[in-house]
């Protein structure tokens, strides 16, 4: 059942501005109907913003309530600004609330100088810091050096911060530090800091994890978080307060390691915190509600004044009810199809990446049209990911920026991940959240040990890889040794040994497991050529050694079409069709595993040199889906270092702002690009005249 917490919060104001009989008649004027209200962010006929009757308005209208959002709005509402929050999913938090959490600021910010000076958090929660002095000493002019550095090579030879937009790059270096402390001032508590994180700048120690207490009660104030709402991986359970994935340690996930014993660590500690001040301060939340369109004062062009959104409800498959967020105070449940909500002073633009867009995510790699991909739908729905916050200011004259930066960049790379059997890699939950009810498993953890057991096949049934090196696609940080990024003594900023030819051939470590997985074969076809899905096939006696769960909730009940069991190879190969990606047998499966079988016998693997081999051979033989999947987008709408959005011509757009995903010009990862730009964005949009 949905729970409803409920805090303090001031009476909502500005409710709806006309009734709904003035909306309808307005709305088929317009001539809007119900296919086109359906299916948000296509191209509708649209009123004259003259003409437009608003149904709502607020100074400064947040879209999308994760990491950039949900801090830009509580940032506005400080500042004095009556915010509205329009969020396309059930409920707030986008990636954030289901990521890691752990976020790299830096430029000498308070968890930083709290480490530096050895002393214990407000709580008395932590242990001592990890980190000597020196790796913490820190400030806002050498984080902003560190994430221009022109020399810091990555281990696939990619220069991590040669690209990066140096006006955006310095606004986020003089913002970093006030962005934690607006976080721990809402109530998010870190663990200590551990090491820096994508993006974060090689020469200081930048991030910590967010954490709350195990204890009695869930209560954000004191930071305590009860075993059922932190949910638990080991009793293999969710909770709608937790939605943190597997992938980040899964539910529950301890921060002992990081100085927090006793302490469970995530991104939704920031959603949960932030979301909690927000709701008890006045902010508003409109949730099921996806914006479409930004409005101009001229239509496409001049000063921003509001945005047309429509209605996105998620019905639950097995209640037949719409999803309900965890907290509601707050909330204007607003069902009309189509709404326009007037801004008074600024749009922020929160909305997060673009690889549920096929055309626009092909634009930076063409591999992307494989429609297999997975990125995250289970949490957030279908529409979370479809650029239609970057498309709705490509549409006001906006100018996109950090092209460069998807371009094989670690967090943005396609990866054959070493979770298997789930239609979800990014979302995966347990039982507990909703979410699990559209995913339905959790997917079987095979490690990188787990490929020695395993052959890797495409839709024909072809190998096409040394499955033991798929999982060299690591995509990590750049590696000056010794010592894990942001304690790495001879690092020396700006030279060029970094990126010498023999920094790059002692480090590079990168396998082109992914790009032969994605390549044409013959099950390929117009118009996509699309390479279609691909397979992990193994023995029980791979199962034997390796002890992998195969029931509920590693594995769908009733089956998804992600795992498949048979007697036989050819009733495997056969089977495999009930994938909804997979139009053809694994027609050439028999011959490769007994082409694989002999090179068992011979030990030495001929067609892709794969080191350590078992025969496949003892029935039942299995099938599991190996997810394809990417984690983060680079490249978005160009902005500034006031996070204002620049047209094609380099004009600010008065009016709109943007950051994270959404925006282009970084390459930070995470938590840190999308919260201080969340910030930076709501200090300059409440600056904004009002009209
Ligand atoms: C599994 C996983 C683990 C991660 N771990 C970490 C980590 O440990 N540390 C770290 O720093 N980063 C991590 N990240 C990355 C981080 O979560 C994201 O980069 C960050 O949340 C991006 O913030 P954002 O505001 O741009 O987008 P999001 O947080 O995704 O928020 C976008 C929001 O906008 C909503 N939305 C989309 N379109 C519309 C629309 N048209 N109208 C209204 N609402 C809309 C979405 O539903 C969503 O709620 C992780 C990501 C994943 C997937």
């Amino acid at each position: 059942m949905v729970k409803k917490r409920e805090t303090n919060v001031a009476e909502l104001r500005d409710q709806t501005a006309v009734s709904r009989r003035d909306f309808v008649k307005a709305g088929a004027a317009a001539g809007l109907g119900a296919a086109i209200l359906s299916a948000p962010g296509k191209a509708q006929a649209q009123p004259a913003p003259a003409d437009i009757r608003w149904d709502y308005e607020a100074d400064v209208i947040v879209c999308g309530s994760g990491g950039t959002g949900i801090v830009a709005a509580k940032r506005a509402h400080d500042l004095g600004a009556d915010v509205l929050v329009l969020e396309q999913n059930f409920d707030i938090g986008g990636k954030l609330s289901h990521n890691g959490g752990l976020s790299s600021f830096g430029g000498g910010d308070a968890i930083q100088e709290r480490d530096r000076r050895g002393l214990a958090d407000p709580d008395g929660w932590l242990t001592a810091p990890l980190l000597p002095p020196a790796d913490v000493t820190d400030d806002p002019e050498t984080l902003f050096i560190d994430t221009t550095d022109w020399s810091v090579v990555n281990d696939h030879a990619i220069a991590d911060y040669r690209y990066n937009d140096r006006g955006y790059q310095r606004g986020w270096a003089d913002n970093a530090a006030a962005t934690r402390q607006f976080l721990m001032d809402n109530h998010v508590r870190f663990s200590r800091i551990s090491r820096t994180h994508q993006g974060g700048g090689m020469t200081k120690a930048r991030a910590a994890s967010s954490i709350m207490k195990l204890g009695a009660k869930t209560d954000i104030e004191a930071g305590t978080i009860t075993s059922a709402d932190a949910g638990s991986k080991e009793e293999e359970r969710q909770s709608l307060f937790n939605p943190c994935t597997q992938i980040c340690g899964g539910p529950g996930a301890r921060a002992d390691s990081l100085g927090a014993p006793n302490c469970i660590r995530g991104g939704f500690v920031i959603s949960r915190s932030v979301e909690y001040t927000a709701r008890k301060a006045g902010v508003r939340f409109m949730l099921n509600r996806h914006m479409d369109e930004i409005i101009c004062e001229g239509g496409d062009s001049g000063r921003v004044i509001g945005v047309k959104a429509s209605y996105t409800p998620r019905i639950s498959p097995v209640t037949g009810k719409r999803l309900e967020s965890y907290w509601s105070n707050g909330n204007i449940d607003e069902t009309k199809q189509v709404i326009y909500v007037r801004a008074r002073r600024a749009v922020i633009v929160g909305t997060g990446g673009y690889m549920g867009n096929v055309p626009f995510r092909t634009s930076f790699d063409p591999r992307m049209s494989e429609p297999s991909m997975q990125y995250g739908t289970g949490l957030m729905g279908p529409l979370h990911e479809d650029a239609s916050g970057i498309l709705a200011g490509m549409k006001v004259g906006a100018g996109l920026g950090g092209l460069f930066q998807p371009y094989l960049h670690s967090s943005s790379a396609l990866r054959l991940q070493n979770v298997l059997a789930t239609s979800d890699i990014y979302d995966t939950v347990m039982p507990g959240h909703p979410a699990f009810e559209f995913i339905r498993s959790y997917g079987i953890a095979i490690g990188t040990s787990g490929w020695e057991y395993i052959i890797a096949v495409n839709q024909v049934g072809k190998r096409f890889h040394d499955e033991w090196s798929i999982g060299n696609q690591r995509g990590s940080e750049a590696q000056y040794p010794p010592g894990s990024s942001g304690t790495n003594k001879s690092f020396t900023p700006l030279d060029w040994r970094n990126a010498s030819v023999a920094h790059i051939r002692s480090t590079y470590n990168w396998g082109p497991g992914s790009d032969a997985a994605l390549a044409m074969n013959e099950g390929s076809r117009a118009p996509d050529y699309s390479s279609g899905p691909v397979w992990a096939i193994f023995d029980q006696a791979a199962v034997n050694a390796n002890g992998w769960q195969l029931r509920h909730p590693y594995i769908a009940n009733p089956p998804d079409g992600n795992f498949f069991k048979a007697d036989t190879l050819a009733e495997l190969a056969r089977l495999v069709v009930g994938n909804r990606f997979q139009h053809m047998p694994l027609k050439y499966l028999e011959q490769t595993v007994a082409r694989f079988n002999s090179f068992a016998d011979a030990g030495k693997d001929t067609d892709f040199e794969k080191a350590a081999m078992h025969r496949i051979d003892k029935a039942p033989f299995y099938a599991a889906l190996i997810p394809l999947a990417v984690n983060d987008s680079y490249g978005g709408l160009k902005i500034d270092g006031h996070c204002q959005v620049i047209d094609i011509y380099g004009k600010p757009i008065p009016g709109l702002f943007a950051g994270g995903e959404a925006s282009g010009g970084g390459r930070q990862h995470g938590i840190g690009r999308a919260t201080v730009t969340g910030y930076i964005a709501a200090t300059h949009a409440v600056a904004e005249p009002v009209r």
